[in-house]
């Protein structure tokens, strides 16, 4: 094994950020938190580019590594603070050329490589709406995002683009331009050049006067009915990402942070892009995807500081017989944290016996746009539980409410839906298109986060479950009504009812039960055949991994199809 010549300055003697928790909840106050940014020239607002990027660019920070990219072949490509703004003045700058303006979307369909995180930064300088797609979607799911979202601009690559987007153009009537990173000339007026494109736009770009309400990110995520929802964030969005940075990531200067999320995913935009880049530190991108040796050399060879990461991971690394301090010089790394799913008390245990550190979990979602609930390093650790609410966060537990009447739960305990005050800045400002749906998300001052949860006589909060049918798999939302609805389109199928059935590694998988039409038989074959059908339409991170054919779906007295009675039953039989 390939040993470093140079000892590693250890780091683990750093006092956190946040010393007594207790005092920081009490004294917080979110107007308090701006003058720990800049705002842009002038009073002219506040962008979430300037002050992730911009505002670096001076003293001892404009030569510091902003992103450094692991590529899939080891190659490492790095962008100080100041060629990062050069090249998102650029995109900037592409955008406006194209009569791309505020509030337009621009979506990224592509892995974790530089173009995609140049496109982020640069789409949020131009005040245009940045939409992250995950590249391992299939056509479907892309279809209905780009379609939903109104997308004017997709910047994505040429296998992407010959596999997934192709097939779709005739229908995305709001697609103005196709930007193909991997592309030297432009095809035809509409797919273009991204390389040519940047080559010849100026490295200088101003930026407009940027409400901190103005929509700055939009994020899809699943829901139990209908399509996916376009969660709208706004440029103060930011402050909350800087909290959560210093609080619960506990950034310094020289820190060196992971994060292992894909941005097409919420956290790998507000945490893997804005929130290390906010604190002006090095942020770690990898290519390449779960890879126990690979992510163990990394986080020595890279001498991270600071690694957030996510439970089925962390059970896959768990399952690896690997005597990691032994093997490899983790001496840098100062702190693990979690997000997604829930992490269980026997990984919390495994980290500090293999990788001496405990592992910090967290809480939030889409909706709240960044971390409300932690364990803060300092902070006693109860394994399992999510931690307490962020400072400037009220978070409580309230009794399942279908009226207007909010009751909060009193005992210790005892459990009930997760609710948060309203009112944080990161909060989403909207549903794209939808205002009924999210107004019925509140109650009176409340926010209901759709978690079950509970909280303990010290303040500490625990999961217990989702209150409605979304699946978790492997860390991602699947809505059962987006799957069913391309089961139903096979030929074969008369109905289906998907569910999350317990699994060890990815803690759900989606799992399909199918009735076939009559003149079908329930055979091995067809069911090969159906998830095939599905793996092509929807990816391989959301179709059915198991189909079960039956005779009869569980339905309520009006014929709605009762998935809670499916998957009560699939657990019974796992517990057996
Ligand atoms: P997403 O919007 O895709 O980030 O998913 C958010 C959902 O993931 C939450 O509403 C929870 O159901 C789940 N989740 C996130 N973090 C945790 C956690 N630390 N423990 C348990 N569930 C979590």
């Amino acid at each position: 094994m390939k040993k470093k010549q140079i000892l590693k300055q250890p780091l683990q003697s750093l006092t956190p950020n946040l010393t007594d928790y207790n005092e920081a909840y009490t004294s917080f106050r979110w107007d308090q938190v701006m003058a720990n940014l800049s705002g842009l020239p002038d009073g002219k607002g506040l962008n979430i580019a300037f002050e992730a990027v911009d505002r670096h660019v001076k003293g001892k920070g404009i030569n510091r590594i902003a992103l450094r990219f692991l590529g899939r072949d080891s190659t490492i490509q790095e962008f100080s603070y100041r060629k990062l703004k050069e090249e998102t003045n650029r995109f900037a700058n592409v955008l406006q050329g194209l009569e791309i303006g505020k509030g337009d979307v621009v979506c990224t369909l592509t892995g974790r490589i530089p173009e995609l995180y140049i496109t982020a930064l640069g789409t949020l300088k131009n005040r245009s709406v940045y939409c992250p797609l995950f590249s391992i979607y299939g056509p479907e799911p892309i279809y209905q995002r780009l379609s939903k979202g109104k997308a004017k601009v997709l910047v994505t690559t040429k296998e992407l683009f010959e596999k997934k987007v192709k097939g779709l153009l005739d229908q995305l009537e709001d697609l103005e331009y196709i930007l193909l990173t991997d592309e030297n000339t432009d095809r035809d007026h509409f797919i273009r050049s991204l390389k040519k494109l940047m080559r010849i736009a100026e490295n200088e770009y101003k930026i407009l006067p940027t409400d901190p309400e103005d929509r700055a990110l939009l994020h899809f995520t699943s829901g139990t009915t209908g399509m996916p929802k376009g969660v709208i964030h706004v440029h103060q969005t930011a402050l909350t990402h800087y909290v959560t940075g210093k609080y619960v990531l506990d950034f310094h200067p020289e820190d060196i942070f992971w994060c292992t999320a894909d941005p097409g995913w919420v956290t790998g935009t507000s945490y893997g892009i804005i929130s290390p880049l906010l604190h002006g530190i090095t942020n770690l991108v990898v290519e390449a995807e779960f890879d126990a040796r690979l992510w163990y050399q990394t986080l020595e060879d890279q001498n991270v500081t600071n690694w957030y990461t996510a439970p089925t991971a962390i059970r896959r690394l768990m399952r690896m017989d690997i005597d990691v301090l032994k093997e490899y010089d983790l001496s840098t790394l100062r702190l693990i944290h979690s997000v997604g799913e829930p992490l269980n008390p026997e990984a919390v245990r495994w980290s500090w016996e293999t990788l001496g550190l405990p592992i910090l979990d967290n809480w939030w979602q889409t909706e709240t746009g960044g971390i409300m609930i932690a364990n803060y390093p300092g902070m006693l650790i109860k394994p399992g539980s999510m931690g307490k609410p962020l400072p400037g966060i009220e978070a409580a537990i309230v009794k399942q409410a279908n009226t207007e009447e909010l009751s909060f739960v009193e005992t210790p305990g005892e459990s009930g839906q997760l609710a948060l005050k309203k009112g944080w800045p990161s909060m989403f400002r909207g549903y794209l298109g939808e205002k009924q749906r999210y107004k019925k998300c509140f109650i009176g001052d409340w926010y209901l986060t759709g978690d079950l949860a509970s909280k303990d006589q010290d303040g500490y909060f625990w999961f217990v479950g989702r209150a409605d049918d979304i699946i978790k798999t492997a860390g991602h939302m699947v809505g059962p009504f987006e799957v069913e609805n391309v089961l139903m389109e096979h030929p074969a199928v008369a109905e289906a009812a998907v569910i999350g059935k317990p699994d060890p590694m990815m803690g759900e998988l989606v799992k399909a039960f199918i009735t076939l039409k009559s003149k079908y038989v329930p055979e091995k074959e067809l069911e090969f055949e159906i998830r095939g059908f599905a793996r092509e339409r929807l990816g391989s991170a959301v179709a059915p991994k198991e189909i079960e054919f039956t005779d009869e779906l569980p339905k309520t007295r009006s014929g709605k199809i009762l998935r809670r009675q499916l998957r009560d039953q699939e657990r019974e039989k796992t517990r057996n």
